[in-house]
Formats: structure tokens, C-alpha cells, sequence
């Protein structure tokens, strides 16, 4: 770091000393932006930086329209769901009218991991179970309840008694054909030994993307035995839609419709405000219901009148612009830009996406794990001091994590793709 501007190396201290280190920097040479528009963001001396790894402004930076509906509610009022508000019983039966008909009910909040923890709470309530079924590098939030079920957080948490963790056919090495048989067979033995330890299943907790497992999509359908399994057992099958939901799959509006199957509580957050915080859990009368019906749940700011106008303002944009329709064939664009460039550099190991979501293992197969890692991280800082952004996922964190705005055009594909050659040429050399 000792080649960084003053400008940033003091920044980095004054951080360290009041923020300490829980907060993490990303790259080696860490990036301070002043203003976003669209696919790009610009440092402080007007240099752009082609994004194609944020996902929560879906529609690209500071949205326009977005801007312009947020504010103009925020200077009308603010209000809370306590009082009698045509806008938020609007915008709740058109979003729950983007699912299947069996989802028919809606309760917001601010963030994913609130998504995650009532969807949990609801769960347990409407099972009587407490056992919850993740997969084995599962991120899915920050409250107690629900880091506690996220395996991805590593030694940092201490992991409920009551979760079990499952492997999935991608990084098991598991032919297509035999994918689902794996997976239920994985979901009928955590089920077996919660009902041994009288835990019951609450629920099977999955982003049907599994993002921070490595991207693991194919083949569609996979998941839909092991979610068989779990309702004969009397949980309930909760789908994490922060990540894929919104479009980003490009066939569907939501990751679950991928595979065929309809969930009983849905999760959101991360796309739905395109950076206003708010979220949701969307799901079936019944335990929506019941637990309504006994339990409270009051949220302060989440369905406040500025959220809930934002948010209807990106489901507008997301269907007049037809997102979901360009993430689809942006997705295919890149996806033939990344394969062509994995037949020059056998070090571009293998290459899945949904839509706009890839994971591209990197480091041929007969280089150790920790070779594989590093390259991937070289990669990222190469390509960051080119000016693309990207991160890096999986157990190994040897996949490139590439998640643009669903606003990406085939000219923001191909100056990605050059850029990504470049660094490949540069780091495998
Ligand atoms: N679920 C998944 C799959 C996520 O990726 C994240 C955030 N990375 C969350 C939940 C938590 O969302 P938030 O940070 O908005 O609380």
C-alpha cells in the first residue's frame, strides 16, 4: 500500500482508527468514488470505472427517475405503515402480482438479512421445527439469527445447533445427470438426523443462484427433490431472492422460477430500492397468516412512504425497459465473450451464469488451491488498476464473481471482456 496517493493512505488511517477492522477495504489498491452514473463510477480525478460487480443498482448508478421519485416523495412525507397509505397497498399487490399466484402475501423491511431473520421467524413459527437446511458456503445475513445459519462467515460465527449444511452437486464434482439425486439425498440425511435430535426442519434456507458458494446454476431443476423433502418433513422452503430476484437471471423474474419449483416464503432486498435500503418476504397465506396473526412485527422505517415510492418507481423502470429481457441477452454476449477467451488461457477453468450472474473459476486444474486463489485475486487487482471492478466467490474464492448492472450494454460486455483478457495475459503471463 505504500505506493498509494497521500489523498488515500491517510484516508486509510483515519478509517483504521475510528472504523477498526471489521470494516474491509476491497483491492490492493483500495478506490474512492465520487459520483456513479449508470454502468460507471469516477474517482475523485474523473477517472471511470466500468462496474460489473454491483449488483444492487440494477438499473445503473443514481438512476434518474428513481432519483427523481425518491425525492419527491421525501419532500411530501414520510410516513409509516400504521397509517392508511394508497401507495404501499399499491405497490404490495403489484409486486406480489410478479409471482406465482400462490405467493399472495407481503411483509417489508430494510435490509436482506431482516428478509432472511422474519422469514425464519414466520418458519419456525408455521413449523414447529427449529432445524434449518443451508448449503455449505451459504451467506445470508447479518443478525444474530441469521449469520448464525450462514456457513460462509467461517470461523467468525458460531453456527446454530440447529443448522445443517449441504453439499451441492456442482462443487462435488457430480455429473448433471445425477445432480438432484445428490442434493435430495444431502437434504434427506440433514432431515434424518434434526428429527433424531428432536430439532424438527423449520426450513430449507437457499439462493437458488448460490452466489457465495461459486455461482452453481446448472442444471435447472436440481434443487427441486431435496425441496420435495423438506415439506413432506413439515418445513417450509424459504428462497433467499437477494441475489438472483429482480431479473437477473434473465429468463425469469425470480431464481427459484428457474427451477420449476414455488417456495413458501420469498426473500428480497439488494435490487429492490436500486440503493434505497428495503427489502421484503413475500409468501403463501398460511404462514404469512399465522404468524401475523400472533406475533408483531413492527419495523420502524421498513414500507415508509420514501422506500416504498422508490422502489415502485424501479419496478416501473425494471418492466418498461424490459431489464430482464437485456440481462438475458447480455448474458449470452458475455458468456460467448468469456468462453472464447477460456480457449486461449486454460487458466479460465470453467464458466456458469444465469443471466447476468457468472462465476469463472480460474487456475488450470493441476495448480494447488492456493495457486488458483492468488491468480484470481491477481486478476481482480489487475483488472480494478485497468478501471473494471470485479470481485471474487466460491469455497476457494478462485472464481471470478462478475454481477454488472442489468443495464449493461454489448459495449460495456466488450470493453469487459478486453479488459479481463488483458489481465488474464498480464497475471498468467
Ligand atoms: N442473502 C444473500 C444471498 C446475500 O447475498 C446478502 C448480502 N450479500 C444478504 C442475504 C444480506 O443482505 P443485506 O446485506 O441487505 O442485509
Amino acid at each position: 500500500e505504500s505506493d498509494l496517493p497521500e489523498r488515500e493512505a491517510a484516508l486509510i488511517a483515519r478509517r483504521d482508527a475510528v472504523l477498526g477492522a471489521s470494516y474491509r477495504l476491497q483491492y490492493r489498491r483500495p478506490v474512492h468514488f465520487v459520483r456513479g452514473e449508470g454502468m460507471w463510477l469516477y474517482d475523485p480525478d474523473g477517472r471511470a470505472y466500468l462496474d460489473f460487480y454491483n449488483n444492487v443498482p440494477s438499473l445503473g448508478h443514481c438512476h434518474p427517475e428513481v432519483n427523481a421519485a425518491m425525492a419527491k416523495q421525501a419532500a411530501r412525507i414520510s410516513a409509516n405503515t400504521r397509517y392508511l397509505e394508497p401507495r404501499l397497498v399499491d405497490y404490495a399487490e403489484r409486486l406480489v402480482g410478479t409471482f406465482p399466484e400462490e405467493l399472495d402475501r407481503v411483509v417489508f423491511t430494510c435490509t436482506g438479512s431482516e428478509s432472511n431473520d422474519l422469514a425464519l421467524r414466520i418458519a419456525r413459527f408455521a413449523s414447529g421445527g427449529e432445524g434449518v437446511i443451508v448449503s455449505s458456503y451459504a451467506y445470508h445475513g447479518t443478525s444474530g439469527a441469521v449469520a448464525a445459519v450462514s456457513p460462509n462467515l467461517g470461523d467468525a460465527v458460531k453456527l446454530s445447533p440447529f443448522v445443517r449444511m449441504v453439499s451441492l452437486p456442482g462443487p462435488a464434482g457430480i455429473p448433471e445427470s445425477q445432480a438432484g439425486d445428490f442434493f435430495e439425498a444431502q437434504i434427506r440425511s440433514a432431515i434424518l438426523d434434526l428429527n433424531r435430535r428432536g430439532m424438527g426442519v423449520a426450513a430449507l434456507l437457499i439462493d437458488s443462484i448460490f452466489s457465495s458458494d461459486g455461482v452453481w446454476v446448472d442444471p435447472p431443476g436440481f434443487i427441486a427433490g431435496g425441496v420435495a423433502a423438506v415439506r413432506e418433513a413439515g418445513g417450509l422452503v424459504i428462497a433467499d431472492e437477494v441475489q438472483p430476484g429482480f431479473g437477473r437471471t434473465g429468463t425469469h423474474m425470480w431464481g427459484f422460477e428457474r427451477h420449476g419449483i414455488v417456495p413458501d416464503l420469498v426473500t428480497l432486498g439488494k435490487p429492490m430500492g436500486n440503493g434505497f435500503p428495503i427489502g421484503a418476504v413475500v409468501g403463501r397465506q398460511a404462514p404469512m397468516e399465522r404468524f401475523g396473526a400472533t406475533a408483531r412485527y413492527s419495523n420502524t422505517f421498513a414500507g415508509n412512504t420514501v422506500g416504498i415510492a422508490t422502489a415502485d418507481a424501479v419496478l416501473t423502470i425494471l418492466e418498461r425497459d424490459q431489464i430482464r429481457q437485456n440481462a438475458l441477452a447480455m448474458g449470452q454476449r458475455l458468456r460467448a465473450g468469456l468462453e472464447e477467451m477460456a480457449m486461449k488461457h486454460r487458466e479460465v477453468r470453467a464458466i456458469r451464469n444465469a443471466g447476468l450472474f457468472f462465476g469463472v473459476d480460474i487456475g488450470s486444474e493441476d495448480t494447488s488451491a492456493a495457486a488458483r486463489r492468488a491468480m484470481a485475486l491477481d486478476i481482480v487487482n489487475a483488472m480494478r488498476d485497468d478501471g473494471v471492478l470485479v470481485s471474487t466467490t466460491g469455497a476457494n474464492e478462485d472464481a471470478l464473481k462478475v454481477r454488472p448492472p442489468l443495464v449493461c450494454g454489448a459495449e460495456h460486455v466488450d470493453l469487459f471482456i478486453a479488459a479481463a483478457e488483458r489481465a488474464i495475459t498480464t497475471v498468467a503471463g
